[in-house]
């Protein structure tokens, strides 16, 4: 057995795993992570099968689950270990046949995946796991001598849920795997509401919770969006109308109304969709159709994020029950912003239902200041871009900035949906967005006797439709400033730029540093400048978060999905997998944590003959345990720059002469395939927020302050960037700034890649022996 540890107890610690509630995408990785974590750090896995069901009933529902046996969950929807909703759960009758079970199965620590009832129940267990164990013993069930190592029991709670309704914690297991259904279907909605001029109204899931509802407007563009949390006001059918109303007469050709199932009115009146399409048909004559996407938003394999983010807190879970003593309050494994935490369970729970009693007592100001900062943020943001006519909102005329837009290095995913929220935003406030077409050569072909228009004013119609389109639309180029500076400024110049948005990767990072720099030559450049970091390697200091890079890590475990699935019961055989990133191996190592890739060579790390061997015996053994359904291909992946000896062909070839006949080997090359069609939703809900914020930061900043003022001020040249649980700018200048400190400008990369740690991971839960000689 690979990854064990030296040193174990005699008696070994066994935890059980289960899924309780409604299934989620995501749930089969964290039972993955749990069963393997377990057995890494020298204890046993059981899978509780059925969820409570499975503890109260015993027997075969309680299986010890070997390194093997969860070999290709990854992949898979749904729950592999089944769940159910369990009414003998409920009754301390059955929680204390659950104990008894557990007893005489020898476990003593649960991790439990499901939503706030599930773990609500963990929680009532935990509490009165002592009286039951005493009342065992009294009844004669249990010895003192069985119960005596069962003393406490230890829960650790996973949330998994597609509605994202777990106060605490910026995403529940399965949530953005949900939102793709969902945007999917309405982008497919989108392209028939647009040829046909039509309204479409579309429910989506979510009773107490409008998580999905909102961030479906947001990713897709809806006019208006119907949540529990923030029912609309008395009136709201002459509001809804008039903004679809004004959209219609700026061109826009379609409309889309999406509505959680849960919606009402602000006295709890229920709305339907039925209700909405009504009102549309007969008020704006707008011939319109109603779409229930009912249970196809659970289906499916999880996305990357929720891969990832099933298998670190799956990790960390695992981590928390050994941590735990007995005074430790039960935890919940949370996320914020990047960050995996650990929260107290049942403050989490109790935040939770605070919501729906706010709801319940139609206070949902209050309603929506328990929910996550996040949550609240979203929604102004939604709603600050949707309805552009806010008269409430314009900037008084001498506040008013004229904001330069630019795309700059190879296109990403999230370009487009931040460009239409930077001037939606903008035109909300009375500034004047302009597009700078092709990146920095765009401008500097600009010539004083013939304009060459690639600086031009944006309206919104222009970038309305951008919302779920991937690439560049008002062009990118990987060309920089400094090939010609002088022209660059005279085009800030000219064109009178107040600030400059810049959205790309580390082409864009390096257009801000030469720009800072060359302040004192030319004083066209003391405006404010921001990098909003777009690119699929993700490899821009001061974040760690690009946008583009989620939508890239999609689509390769997608492709590493379908041809390892096209090798399963014919062949063995491992594919070697080339990956973009160039010299960071970010996309490499994330991709292998959520396919469950065998190993991951990286520049970082680089490959050597030691490795290669090591990983070729690895292989041997795989293939040796492997029976049945899970001989599916074997995927290793490689870093287009791991090295330029051992190339993907190179060690897709080794490891066939080594395998001599025993299995094949392939290489692949998915190439410039991983930038992605449409742009994922998380990477175009996190444009508009990241987007806006940056616009924000130069309003609050620089409105009305000097050049000399904003060439003083580190923050006037920043990066936009998710650090560990935070949101921040980092400026670029400066000791402490990103150029000096916190750039490898050789390798094109940050000095300090955050996600280094979980490489370790991905060995780990693969049972990648470690070299001997510590290469
Ligand atoms: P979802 O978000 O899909 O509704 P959930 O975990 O909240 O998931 P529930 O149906 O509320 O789903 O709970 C699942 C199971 O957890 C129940 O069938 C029951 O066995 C157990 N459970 C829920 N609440 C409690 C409770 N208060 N006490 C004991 N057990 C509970």
């Amino acid at each position: 057995m690979a990854g064990k540890k030296e040193g174990q107890p005699s008696r070994k610690r066994r935890i059980g795993v289960m899924t309780s509630g409604g299934d989620s995408p995501g749930m089969n990785g964290a039972v993955r992570a749990v069963v393997r974590m377990s057995i890494y750090r020298g204890c046993e896995a059981y899978a509780i099968y059925e969820g409570y069901e499975g503890l109260v009933q015993g027997g075969d529902l309680i299986k010890e689950m070997k390194w093997e046996d969860v070999r290709g969950y990854l992949s898979r929807g749904g729950t592999l270990i089944g769940t159910a909703r369990c009414m003998a759960f409920m009754e301390r009758w059955g929680r204390l046949k659950a104990a008894r079970n557990m007893v005489k199965r020898g476990i003593d620590a649960l991790v439990i995946c499901g939503g706030d009832g599930s773990l609500t129940g963990a929680d009532k267990f935990r509490a009165e796991w002592p009286g039951l164990i005493k009342e065992l013993v009294e009844t004669k069930e249990l010895t003192p001598e069985e119960v005596e190592p069962f003393k406490h029991l230890n829960i650790v709670g996973l949330v998994g849920s597609i509605d994202n309704d777990m106060s605490g914690t910026d995403a529940t297991i399965g949530c953005y795997s949900s939102l793709e259904r969902i945007c999917s279907a309405v982008d497919d909605v989108f392209d028939t509401a647009s040829s046909h001029q039509r309204g479409f109204v579309i429910e989506v899931m979510g009773r107490h919770c409008g998580w999905l509802a909102l961030m479906a407007a947001i990713a897709t563009g809806a006019d208006y969006v119907f949540i529990p949390e923030k029912p609309p006001s008395t009136g709201w059918e002459d509001e809804m109308c008039g903004i679809i109303a004004n959209h219609r007469s700026r061109g826009k050709r379609r409309s889309i109304v999406i509505i959680a199932e849960g919606a009402h009115d602000v006295e709890l009146k229920k709305i339907t969709a039925y209700h909405v399409k009504d009102l549309l048909n007969t008020k704006l004559k707008l011939d319109t159709r109603v779409t229930v996407l009912g249970h196809t938003q659970r289906g499916g394999p999880a996305c990357f994020y929720d891969r990832w983010l099933s298998t670190l807190q799956g990790v960390e879970a695992v981590n928390a029950i050994l941590d735990a003593t007995p005074e430790t309050p039960t935890p919940v494994i949370t996320i914020r912003e990047n960050k995996i935490e650990r929260s107290n369970l049942m403050e989490a729970v109790a935040l939770t239902k605070s919501v729906t009693a706010a709801i319940e007592a139609k206070n949902f100001d209050r309603a929506m200041e328990l929910r996550d900062v996040e949550f609240k943020e979203y929604y102004s943001s939604y709603r600050i871009t949707t309805s552009t006519d806010r008269p409430e909102l314009l900037l008084p005329e001498g506040k008013r900035l004229r904001i330069a837009i630019i795309h700059v290095g190879a296109p990403a995913g999230g370009m487009n949906p931040a460009t239409r929220a930077c001037v939606a935003y903008c035109l909300t406030r009375g500034h004047t967005p302009i597009a700078i077409h092709n990146g920095f050569p765009g401008l500097q072909r600009h010539h004083d006797d013939q304009p060459i228009g690639s600086v031009q004013e944006i309206k919104w119609l222009d970038v309305d439709h951008l919302v779920n389109e991937g690439g560049s639309e008002i062009g990118t180029n990987r060309g920089l400033p400094s090939a010609d500076m002088k022209k660059t400024a005279e085009c800030f110049e000219l064109y009178k730029f107040d600030a400059l948005f810049l959205v790309g990767g580390f082409e864009a990072f390096t257009a801000v540093s030469e720009l800072r720099k060359a302040r004192e030559q030319y004083p066209a450049f003391n405006i404010p400048m921001v990098v909003l970091p777009a690119t699929v390697s993700n490899n821009v200091p001061g974040t760690e978060y690009s946008l583009g890079s989620d939508t890239c890590l999609n689509t390769l475990i997608s492709f590493c999905d379908a041809i390892r699935q096209s090798a399963s019961s014919s062949r063995r055989r491992v594919f070697v997998i080339e990956t973009q990133g160039g010299r960071s191996g970010y996309l490499a190592t994330m991709a292998g944590l959520s396919i469950g890739a065998l190993a991951v060579y990286i520049p970082e790390e680089g490959i050597n003959i030691n490795m290669i061997a090591r990983d070729i015996d690895f292989l041997r053994e795989n293939f040796r345990n492997d029976q049945g359904a899970s001989r599916a291909g074997k995927i290793i992946l490689r870093n287009e720059r791991a090295s330029s000896t051992y190339t993907t062909q190179v060690i897709a070839d080794m490891i066939k002469e080594e395998a001599r006949g025993r299995f094949e080997s392939r290489a692949a090359v998915p190439g410039h395939y991983q930038q992605g069609g449409k742009p994922s939703p998380m990477d175009r809900i996190r444009a508009l927020r990241m987007a806006i914020k940056c616009i924000q930061h130069i309003e609050d900043r620089y409105i009305g302050k000097s050049k000399a003022y904003i060439a003083e001020d580190p923050l006037s040249a920043s990066v936009i960037g998710i650090q560990g649980s935070e949101v921040v700018f980092t400026p670029m200048g400066g000791d402490d700034g990103l150029e000096a400190s916190g750039t490898d400008w050789a390798d094109r990369r940050p000095k300090n890649e955050f996600w280094m740690v979980m490489k370790n991971t991905v060995d780990v839960l693969s049972g990648r022996p470690k070299l001997t000689d510590g290469c």
